[in-house]
C-alpha cells in the first residue's frame, strides 16, 4: 500500500495545505488475524467498562460469539441486542427497537457488523451519547468511519448525521470469510472514487466549491491499490482484503477530513440512491450499495466519454435553459420516483439550481474552463476497458439487465441524479450546457 492508515490517524487534527484542519473522531484501527483478542484493550482504551452490543443474526454468528467470549474473559460486562431478521432494514422500527432495548448501565456501544448494523449503531451511539467501537465483519462499504447513517425514515431513504466510532477492530480471518457479494460491494464502493474525485475537481472549477488536493491524492492512491488487488480479493487473499478494508475506512475518514462527502461520492452514488428509493416505492430490484456503485461507475464513465465529445455552445445552452420547464420536470420526476420525489422538489425551492442567474454564472465558468474540464476528465478517469476488467474479475454486473433494469430506466435514473442533492455532478454539467436530453439518449444507446 502506498499510504499509511495509522499515520493518517496520528496526524488527525493537523493543518493541511488547503487551509483546513483535517480531523476525525476515529482514534484507532486494528486489522489483523485474530484481532478480536485485542478488543478488550481497545474497549478499555476508549473508556468502556460495560458495553451494549448491537448485531444481527448473521454478524453475531460471524463475530458476536467470539466478541462476547473475549469480553467475558477480560471481565468486561455486556448486554447483547441481536436482531432476528434475516435481511435487516434500517427504518423507524429498527431504530426504535434498539433505543427501547438500550441498557442505560452500559457506557459504550459496540457494533458487531458492517453496513446496516454499523449505520444503526452510529445512530444509537449518537442518541444514547455513548462512544462507539465497531467490530467489522465484512469489507463491504465505506461508512465505517463516517459520521452519517443511511436510514429509511418514514418510507424514504435519507442520510442522517450520527457519530463515528472511536475505534474499529477487524479480524482479518472474519473479513476474508465474508460472503462474496460483500467483497464485491467493497471494491464497487471504492471504484466509485474515480468519478467522485473527477467531479469534485470539476465542481471546484465551475462552482468554486472547496477542494483539497491532499485528500484527493489519498483517494486516488487508495482506489489504485484496490484495483491492483482485484484478483487477490476475488481469491480472498488476506493482504488484498486488508487493502480494500483499510481503503474503505480511509474513505470515511476522508469525508470527515473534508467535512463533506465529495471525496467518496459523485453521480455514481446518486444512481445507487435512486435505485434504492425506487425499490422502496415500486419494489424494483436492488443489490448491495457497493455493487450498485460499481456498475454505476461504469455507466458514469460512459457519460463522461460522451461529455468529452461536446463542443460547448453558449447560445444553445441559454436557449435550452430559457425553455426548461421546472413544472414539467417535477412531473416527470414524480412519475419516476413516486412519493420520494416530494422531498427533492421541496429542496429545489431553497437550492434554486435551475434558476437562470446561477446558470448564467456557471455557464460562463464552463465556457472559460472547458479545456481544463476535459483535462481533469482525462487525468482522473480510467479507460472503460480497464474498469470492465476489474468488474469482470470480481464478477460484478456490467449491464442494466444484470441488475434487473432496462436501459431506459438507467437513462431516466441519470436524468434524476441532478435532483438528489445540491452537488455539482455530470448531469448538472450537461444540463448547464443545454445538452442533457441528447446526452441521455446517446447514453441509453451506449448501455
Ligand atoms: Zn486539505
Ligand atoms: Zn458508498
Amino acid at each position: 500500500m502506498t499510504w499509511d492508515l495509522d499515520k493518517l490517524l496520528q496526524n488527525s487534527g493537523s493543518l493541511c495545505f488547503c487551509g483546513k484542519k483535517h480531523s476525525c473522531d476515529l482514534k484507532e484501527v486494528i486489522v489483523k488475524p485474530q484481532a478480536l483478542a485485542e478488543l478488550p484493550d481497545a474497549v478499555r482504551r476508549s473508556g468502556g467498562s460495560r458495553v451494549f452490543i448491537i448485531a444481527d443474526r448473521n454478524t453475531f454468528q460471524a463475530a458476536g460469539e467470539t466478541v462476547c467470549a473475549r469480553l467475558e474473559e477480560a471481565g468486561i460486562g455486556h448486554k447483547c441486542f441481536v436482531f432476528p431478521d434475516q435481511e435487516l432494514k434500517l427504518n423507524n422500527t429498527a431504530v426504535g427497537e434498539v433505543i427501547l432495548n438500550f441498557d442505560q448501565s452500559c457506557d459504550m456501544i459496540l457494533a458487531v457488523g458492517s453496513g446496516t448494523i454499523g449505520d444503526l449503531s452510529k445512530l444509537a451511539a449518537s442518541v444514547a451519547k455513548r462512544p462507539l467501537v465497531t467490530v467489522a465483519t465484512a469489507p463491504s462499504m465505506d461508512g465505517f468511519a463516517s459520521a452519517t447513517s443511511s436510514v429509511i425514515l418514514n418510507g424514504t431513504k435519507v442520510s442522517l448525521a450520527s457519530c463515528a466510532p472511536v475505534a474499529i477492530v477487524a479480524d482479518l480471518d472474519i473479513l476474508c470469510a465474508a460472503p462474496f457479494s460483500l467483497l464485491q460491494a467493497g471494491i464497487g464502493d471504492m471504484l466509485a472514487k474515480y468519478i467522485s474525485i473527477c467531479e469534485w475537481r470539476i465542481s471546484s472549477l465551475v462552482t468554486g466549491e472547496y477542494y483539497c488536493e491532499e485528500i484527493a491524492s489519498l483517494m486516488r492512491a487508495a482506489v489504485e491499490d484496490c484495483v491492483a488487488q482485484a484478483e487477490g480479493l476475488r481469491d480472498r487473499r488476506p493482504e488484498a482484503v486488508e487493502t480494500v478494508f483499510k481503503s474503505l475506512v480511509m474513505s470515511g475518514m476522508a469525508m470527515s477530513f473534508a467535512g463533506l462527502s465529495r471525496p467518496a461520492s459523485g453521480v455514481e452514488h446518486y444512481f445507487a440512491h435512486l435505485w434504492d428509493m425506487r425499490a422502496l416505492e415500486f419494489a424494483t430490484p436492488v443489490q448491495h450499495h457497493g455493487i450498485q456503485c460499481g456498475v454505476a461507475t461504469l455507466f458514469s464513465l460512459k457519460i463522461y466519454d460522451l461529455i468529452k465529445k461536446i463542443t460547448p455552445d453558449r447560445t444553445r445552452a441559454l436557449a435550452y435553459v430559457e425553455s426548461f420547464s421546472l413544472e414539467d420536470w417535477n412531473r416527470q420526476l414524480t412519475e419516476f420516483l413516486g412519493v420520494s420525489a416530494k422531498a427533492l422538489i421541496e429542496r429545489e425551492k431553497s437550492e434554486g439550481k435551475y434558476e437562470r442567474k446561477g446558470h448564467g454564472q456557471r455557464l460562463e465558468r464552463i465556457m472559460h474552463s472547458w479545456g481544463q474540464i476535459l483535462q481533469i476528465i482525462s487525468e482522473e478517469l480510467p479507460k472503460e476497458e480497464d474498469l470492465r476488467q476489474v468488474l469482470r474479475t470480481m464478477e460484478l454486473p456490467l449491464t442494466p439487465q444484470e441488475i434487473g433494469m432496462t436501459s431506459e430506466e438507467v437513462k431516466d435514473t441519470f436524468l434524476a441524479t441532478k435532483d438528489i442533492r445540491d452537488k455539482y455532478i455530470a448531469s448538472m454539467l450537461v444540463w448547464d450546457l443545454g445538452v442533457i436530453e441528447s446526452i441521455a439518449a446517446d447514453f441509453q444507446s451506449a448501455l
